[in-house]
C-alpha cells in the first residue's frame, strides 16, 4: 500500500514525470504519497532491450521520485516450465543495476482473489457467464455502427454465480463458456464491447499445477494486480491506451484496494532486428542462432555476452527518451552508446585478426626488448604495461599490398610504416608461395626511432598494430554483423527469416594476441586497437582464448 512521502518534487522532464508530478502534487491523487510502480514481464522467453527500455522506466522512475518498484512475473497464462525465465529475468534487472528489494511477485498468487472479484462483477450485476463460442463472440461482435450481442448478457445473476463456479470446478470443457463483463455493447472502443474476462484452460499452471483451470484475462487480472500491491502509476507500453478505459472500469467497479493510474509510452524497436519474445524464441529453437545468449540476439544476456555494458545499455534508454510515437531507433545508436562507454573504459591491447608474419630482417636474431604503453590514453590510472619486440612479428595481412595504391599508407616495398610505440620500419619485399598468395613481408627498422617517433621529423603517415611473434597468444575472434539483412525484417506482411544475414557470425581461429591479455576473464573489456572493442566469450578457456567483437571502431578512425 502506498505510504506517506516527503520526497520533493522531481523538475518537470518528460510526461511521464509530468503526471507523476502532478499526481502527488497537493489536490493530486497521491497527494504526499510514495510513487509505487512495477515491471510486469511474463515469463516466457528472456528480456531484450526493449523490455530494458521499459525497465529504465519502471524503476528509474521510482529511483526518481524516492518511490518503490516491484518485480513482478505476470504468469497468469497457465504454461509447464518457465523457472528458466524466471532465473534470467532476475538475473538480466540485477545485472542492469535495478533493485526490487524484497518485492518480487507473482501474479499467479493473486488467482483467489481474481476469483472472487470476479463473483463480486457478477453480484452486482456486472459480469455473466456467456456460452457463445469464441468464434460465435467474433460473429456478433458488431461494427461501428452495429453493436455487439449476446443472448446470454441478461441471464440471472444466480445462474452465473451457479455457472462460474462450475467453470472453476471443472465442470465444462474448455471453450464451452466464459465470463463477460457487462459493460457496452455499443461502445466505440470494442475493448469495452463485454470484454471476456475469465477462460477455461486446462493447462497446468508452473506454479498452481491444476488447481485452476479457468483463468483471467490479462485485462481483467493487471488492474487488479497493481491494485493488490498499491501501485501508483502502471506504466506500459502504447498498445494497451485503447485498453485504459477497461483498466479504470475493473478499478472502479470492484472494491479496490486503490486506484492506479495507467500511463503508456511508446514501444522501443530497433532497426535490423526483431524484438517479440516469440520471434526471438523462434530463432533460439529452430538454431538461426546459438541460444538466447547468441551475441547478435537483442536480448540483455545476448547484448552482456557481447560486451554490451549495464551503463551503456542506461545510458541509451535515457538518451532515446519516452515518448507517445512508436519509432524504431537506429542499432548504430546502441552502438554508439556502448563505444563512448568502452572509449572510456576499455583497455587497449593489440591483437592480430588475420596474421601474417612481418620479419625484419636487420633486427638481431636473439634480441627481445620491451616496450611500456598505456593501458587507457583515455584514463592515466590505468597505468602501464610492457610488450615485448623481437625480431619477427605479425602484422594484418591486409596491412600490406605488393604494390602501392594512392592513399594506402601501410605496407608496400619502398614505404615507411610505424608499428605502433616501437619503431619505424622500411619494407622490402615479401616472400610468395607456390600459389602466389604472401606468406612472409620483409623490412628493415630504423633503431633511431624506438618508441615510434622520428628523430628527424620525417613524415611517416601509417600506423599499424602487431604482436611479438615470440610472444603471443592464440585466440579465437568472433566478429558479428546485423542479423537481419533488411533494417525491418518483420514490418507487413514480411517474413523475418526471409531476411537472416548469412553472414552475421565470422570465426577467426588463428588470431593473435599480446600475452598481457593472459588470464583474462568476464568483464574485461578491450579495445585491440584498430580493430574496435572486445569482450572474452564465456566458452573462453586458459586453453583457448574466444573473444567477442562488441562493436567496431568508428569508421572514421580506421582511415586515420
Ligand atoms: P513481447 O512482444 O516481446 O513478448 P511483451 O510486451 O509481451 O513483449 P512482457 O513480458 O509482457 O512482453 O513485457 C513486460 C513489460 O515490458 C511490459 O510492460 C511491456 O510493455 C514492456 N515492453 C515489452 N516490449 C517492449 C518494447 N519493445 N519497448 C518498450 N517496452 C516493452
Ligand atoms: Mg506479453
Amino acid at each position: 500500500m502506498a505510504e506517506e512521502n516527503n520526497v520533493a518534487e522531481v523538475a518537470a522532464g518528460n510526461f511521464i514525470e509530468d503526471f507523476i508530478n502532478e499526481d502527488i502534487a497537493e489536490g493530486g491523487m497521491y497527494e504526499g504519497k510514495t510513487v509505487h510502480t512495477r515491471f510486469p514481464p511474463e515469463p516466457n522467453g528472456y528480456l531484450h532491450i526493449g523490455h530494458a527500455k521499459a525497465i529504465c522506466i519502471d524503476f528509474g522512475m521510482a529511483e526518481k521520485f524516492g518511490g518503490k518498484c516491484n518485480l513482478r512475473m505476470d504468469d497468469t497464462n497457465p504454461t509447464k516450465e518457465d523457472v528458466e525465465y524466471i532465473d534470467a529475468i532476475e538475473e538480466d534487472i540485477k545485472w542492469l543495476g535495478f533493485d526490487w528489494e524484497d518485492r518480487f511477485y507473482f501474479a499467479s498468487e493473486y488467482f483467489e482473489q481474481m476469483y472472487e472479484y470476479a463473483v463480486e462483477l457478477i453480484k452486482k450485476g456486472l459480469a455473466y457467464v456467456c456460452e457463445l463460442t469464441p468464434e460465435q463472440v467474433r460473429e456478433n461482435r458488431g461494427d461501428l455502427t452495429t453493436p455487439a450481442k449476446s443472448p446470454y448478457r441478461d441471464r440471472p445473476i444466480e445462474e452465473s454465480l451457479d455457472l462460474f463456479e462450475r467453470m472453476k470446478n471443472g465442470e465444462f470443457e474448455e471453450g464451452r463458456m466464459t465470463l463477460r463483463a457487462k459493460i457496452d455493447l455499443a461502445s466505440g472502443n470494442f475493448n469495452m464491447r463485454d470484454p471476456v474476462i475469465y477462460r477455461i484452460n486446462r493447462i497446468p499452471h508452473h506454479r498452481t499445477g491444476n488447481t485452476w483451470c479457468i483463468y483471467p484475462m490479462y485485462d481483467f487480472a493487471h488492474p487488479i494486480e497493481d491494485a493488490i500491491e498499491g501501485i501508483t502509476h502502471s506504466l506500459c507500453t502504447l498498445e494497451f491506451e485503447a485498453h485504459r478505459p477497461l483498466y479504470d472500469w475493473v478499478i472502479d467497479n470492484i472494491t479496490s484496494p486503490c486506484k492506479p493510474r495507467q500511463i503508456e509510452f511508446s514501444r522501443l524497436g530497433i532497426n535490423n532486428t526483431v524484438m517479440s519474445k516469440r520471434k526471438l524464441r523462434q530463432l533460439v529453437e529452430d538454431g538461426y542462432v546459438n541460444g538466447w545468449d547468441d551475441p547478435r540476439m537483442p536480448t540483455l544476456c545476448g547484448l552482456r555476452r557481447r560486451g554490451y555494458t549495464p551503463a551503456s545499455i542506461r545510458n541509451f534508454c535515457e538518451r532515446i527518451g519516452v515518448s507517445k510515437t512508436n519509432s524504431t531507433v537506429e542499432y548504430s545508436f546502441l552502438e554508439h552508446c556502448l563505444r563512448e562507454d568502452l572509449n572510456e573504459n576499455a583497455k587497449r591491447v593489440m591483437c592480430v585478426l588475420n596474421p601474417i608474419k612481418l620479419i625484419i630482417t636487420n633486427y638481431p636474431e636473439d634480441k627481445t626488448e620491451t616496450f611500456d604503453v598505456e593501458n587507457n590514453p583515455q584514463k592515466a590510472e590505468d597505468g602501464m604495461r610492457t610488450i615485448t619486440f623481437s625480431r619477427e612479428c605479425y602484422i594484418e595481412a591486409e596491412d600490406f599490398i605488393e604494390e602501392k595504391v594512392k592513399g594506402y599508407n601501410r605496407f608496400y616495398p619502398g614505404n615507411e610504416v610505424r608499428l605502433k610505440s616501437a619503431y619505424i620500419v622500411k619494407c622490402t619485399g615479401c616472400k610468395k608461395d607456390e600459389n602466389g598468395k604472401v606468406v612472409e613481408v620483409y623490412a628493415e627498422y630504423d633503431p633511431e626511432t624506438r618508441g615510434g617517433d622520428t628523430p628527424d621529423g620525417r613524415k611517416v603517415r601509417g600506423t599499424v598494430h602487431w604482436v611479438d611473434a615470440k610472444n603471443y597468444i592464440d585466440a579465437e575472434v568472433r566478429l558479428y554483423e546485423n542479423l537481419f539483412t533488411d533494417p525491418e525484417p518483420d514490418v507487413g506482411d514480411k517474413n523475418f527469416l526471409d531476411y537472416i544475414n548469412p553472414t552475421s557470425l565470422t570465426i577467426l581461429e588463428n588470431c593473435k594476441i599480446e600475452k598481457s591479455v593472459e588470464g583474462a576473464e568476464y568483464p574485461t573489456f578491450y579495445q585491440f586497437m584498430r580493430m574496435g572493442y572486445f569482450c572474452i566469450d564465456k566458452d573462453s578457456t586458459t586453453d583457448k582464448l574466444i573473444f567477442n567483437r562488441s562493436v567496431s571502431l568508428k569508421d572514421g578512425y580506421k582511415k586515420k
